[in-house]
């Protein structure tokens, strides 16, 4: 291989295109295909191998090994260095490919005698669909330029093998038409539920259907508008705080601008249309170059700018198209939604009738889009990152958010098994609605306190719903996450009295902003923190700025004139931020009685547990504190020093250790001696299992998500709480680091229905 042949597509691209357009048989092309590029490549061996149903990766044409090697050598996907290049979808280049640990000798092909191998995956619609493989005798290296030139005519053969002439050959159809396969995904239930729908990639794959341009100038024409198309839209999102908000935050799109016109990547595309490409192979070409840089590096920043880099890719790719992808407020099927992750405001931007169910390749339970999605009963599959090589627009899926799977392209006979698991659902959801007007009370005549947390207006049609006691927490900060501006005080007291409005007397637990962290606000400037859980966030933001909180609390009481008011603090560390925080609220009352001459009839005044430390104030909180209630999700992060974000350490430790369920029995313990009313509401406690070790520890008032409810009731009537207490006080006094097994089988024996 020489430099010539790498400035040469061009003309292999006219040869390749000469051919595609001729007559004859699909697997006869496709050898004079191979043959053309080891010429071009200047390859003695040049191999064609296409995927076959069952992951099976077949020799299909050959330039230079055995001809009788065709259709009988074999690969199982990771097998082989043929195997694994499918396997990681991404090139190999070896100067000695026979010393490599991975090399599965095939004695028919007679590739003995050669050393070097530089193969490149085939891709359609980021799927592997075959690999293309140049070898030579002598031991050399191939240049990046090289791999480079195989990749872009592997995208060229990509366009052939699934062109209709050759899908319609009987050797390829099952190679071509390989997207119809089922496939099954495993990942994290995020959200519960099932759902049926059809595919939308929330970041579009860039399907490249003509590879070949027929006149370059024309091609350099069409890229160059949809670069000044890109460049403009950037320019108006940024100009336009509504999309930032429904979008992606001002710092996203800064970047985006400054990619957008970054010299080098422009340069990249117009070398790709340059060397024979259409514009959009070409886009695609550069975004394959991305992703391949993106899998090679760790530094989480630079991996954050290239996917940056990648999505610039699909916008330019619609752009191209004039497009503008799906019209996310006006779907037209029951859609799932397949995304590498996504804020609240993104999953409000679809349209709620017909989004049926979210995958994400990434995410987590706290995470706020799951946090949503629980409160619109739409179910969520987290780090299911698998997916994004299996999955094409419009394929049909069933998302079983019971057991964390994805069906792709079902067979009748999975449908049908679906369908049951749905109808049982249903079932399920009918016995618990049954339940919706009868109490939380055990079989031992202890009544519970079932409450439900909301944050969105959504939550309170819900409720009514659930049968739940009241709202035991409402996160006050998704209504500031998904606005584009800060909400006046008007606005803020508007959406309080709706709340108090539709709660109709139940009670309601106001929680003051909990932002910072991972709960950005577009319009709030943070610095960037090395450790944004431990940093400037909730309550420590209300009191360094306590305009903010003000304007809050002022709203706050402003909705409660005429009724109760109960407020609670996020991240209180120390008792003295409480009484901090308390005094700007009573102040807040006194003003508003002094101007408006009305307050609320009773004010309560409480905190969220969430750091250890207060834990360990416990006595001297409890004097000045009203009620208090648990938020074990962040309470379990800092005491056991897990990230509750990261997918990697949440599953490390267990809330049903002795150790936390200790502490959490002294929070009950201390409550007790002083009267003070606790609560827990953190989402054990709508976990059926959880909240009846949470009952066997004393807890008497459950706060969690909507479909907790039904579940949690369902166990509290079943369960003798006696004698689950004392269970778990023997429990709490031993050394285990998850009891969870234990407080299982008791249930099993004691009939609870978890
Ligand atoms: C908690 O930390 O347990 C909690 C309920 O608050 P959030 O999940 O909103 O941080
Ligand atoms: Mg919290």
């Amino acid at each position: 291989m020489n430099s010539s042949a790498v400035s040469g597509p061009r003309i292999l691209f006219r040869q390749i295109r000469q051919v595609m357009a001729g007559t004859g048989d699909a697997e006869r092309r496709l050898q004079k295909i191979v043959r053309l590029i080891a010429s071009n490549m200047i390859a003695e061996v040049c191999s064609c191998y296409l995927m076959r149903a069952g992951d099976v990766l077949e020799l299909f044409a050959t330039e230079g090994l055995k001809q009788e090697a065709i259709h009988h050598t074999r690969l199982r996907v990771g097998e082989g260095l043929v195997g694994d290049i499918a396997a990681h979808s991404r090139p190999l280049n070896l100067s000695d490919a026979q010393s490599h640990k991975q090399f599965a000798y095939r004695p028919e092909t007679g590739e003995e005698i050669y050393h070097s191998l530089m193969g490149v995956p085939i891709m359609r619609g980021g799927r592997v669909i075959g690999v293309l493989v140049v070898q030579n005798r002598t031991m050399r290296h191939y240049t990046d330029e090289e791999v480079e030139a195989l990749q872009t005519v592997a995208m060229v053969v990509a366009e052939l093998i699934s062109s209709e002439q050759m899908i319609s050959s009987k050797e390829l159809l099952d190679t071509a038409g390989n997207a119809t396969t089922p496939h099954r995904v495993a990942g994290r239930v995020l959200a519960d539920g099932l759902a049926v729908g059809y595919a939308i990639l929330h970041e579009p794959h860039i399907i490249v259907r003509r590879t070949i341009a027929e006149n370059t100038g024309e091609e350099v024409k069409r890229l160059n508008a949809a670069v000044d198309r890109l460049q403009d839209s950037i320019d108006e999102m940024l100009s336009d705080t509504d999309a930032l908000f429904t979008d992606e935050s001002r710092d996203i799109f800064e970047a985006y601008k400054m990619f957008a016109h970054d010299k080098s990547w422009l340069k990249r595309l117009a070398d790709a249309v340059d060397s024979g490409l259409t514009a959009e192979a070409a886009i695609k070409r550069v975004q394959d170059d991305t992703r391949a840089r993106m899998k090679k590096i760790t530094d989480p920043y630079i991996r954050e700018r290239l996917s940056d880099l990648d999505d610039l890719a699909n916008r330019l790719f619609l752009h191209l198209e004039g497009t503008q992808g799906v019209d996310r407020q006006h779907l037209t099927a029951d859609t799932v939604v397949i995304a590498r992750n996504m804020g609240a405001a993104e999953l409000l931007d679809y349209d709620r009738v017909h989004l049926k169910a979210v995958v994400l390749l990434e995410g987590t339970r706290s995470s706020h889009v799951a946090i949503v999605a629980r409160a619109l009963g739409i179910p969520v599959i987290g780090q299911c990152a698998e997916i994004s090589d299996a999955v094409e627009e419009d394929d049909f899926i069933l998302v079983d958010g019971e057991n964390g799977q994805v069906f792709l392209r079902p067979g009748d006979d999975v449908i049908q098994v679906f369908e049951q698991s749905m109808r049982h659902r249903e079932q399920r959801q009918a016995k618990y609605a049954a339940l919706r007007d009868k109490r939380a009370i055990s079989k031992d005549e202890k009544t519970i306190t079932l409450s439900m947390n909301a944050g969105l207006l959504i939550d309170l049609d819900n409720f009514q719903e659930a049968g739940a006691d009241g709202i035991g927490l409402f996160r006050t900060e998704l209504q500031f996450m998904v606005r584009s501006q800060m909400p006046k005080v008007d606005e803020q007291t508007d959406l309080y009295t709706k709340v108090l409005d539709k709660a109709n007397g139940r009670p309601v637990i106001f929680r003051t902003l909990d932002v910072g962290g991972d709960k950005a606000l577009p319009y709030l400037q943070m610095k960037e923190e090395e450790n944004p859980a431990l940093g400037w966030r909730a309550i420590r933001i209300g009191l360094d700025r306590p305009a903010l909180l003000k304007a809050q609390l002022r709203a706050m009481v402003r909705a409660s004139v005429g009724r109760k008011l109960t407020i609670m603090f996020p991240m209180i560390a120390e008792v003295s931020e409480f009484i901090e925080a308390k005094s700007l609220l009573m102040k807040e009352i006194d003003r508003e009685e002094k101007r408006n001459g009305g307050k609320p009839t009773e004010v309560k005044v409480g905190t969220m547990l969430e750091v250890p430390s207060i834990v360990w104030q416990l006595p001297h909180l409890l004097k000045v504190a009203d009620f208090v209630s648990v938020g074990s999700n962040d309470l379990l992060q800092f005491y056991f020093a897990v990230d509750r974000g990261n997918a990697r350490v949440t599953d490390r430790y267990d809330m049903l250790s002795s150790s936390f369920m200790s502490m959490l029995k002294y929070i009950v313990d201390e409550c007790a001696k002083t009267d003070t009313p606790l609560s827990i509401c953190g989402d054990v406690a709508g976990r059926p299992l959880e909240a009846m070790a949470l009952l066997g520890l004393g807890y008497r008032n459950l706060s969690m998500s909507l479909e907790g409810v039904g579940p949690v009731k369902e166990m509290v009537r079943s369960a003798d709480i006696g004698k689950v207490q004392d269970f778990l006080s023997v429990l709490c006094l031993s050394r285990e680091k998850s009891a969870r097994e234990q407080i299982r089988a008791f249930a099993k024996d004691h009939g609870i229905i978890i």
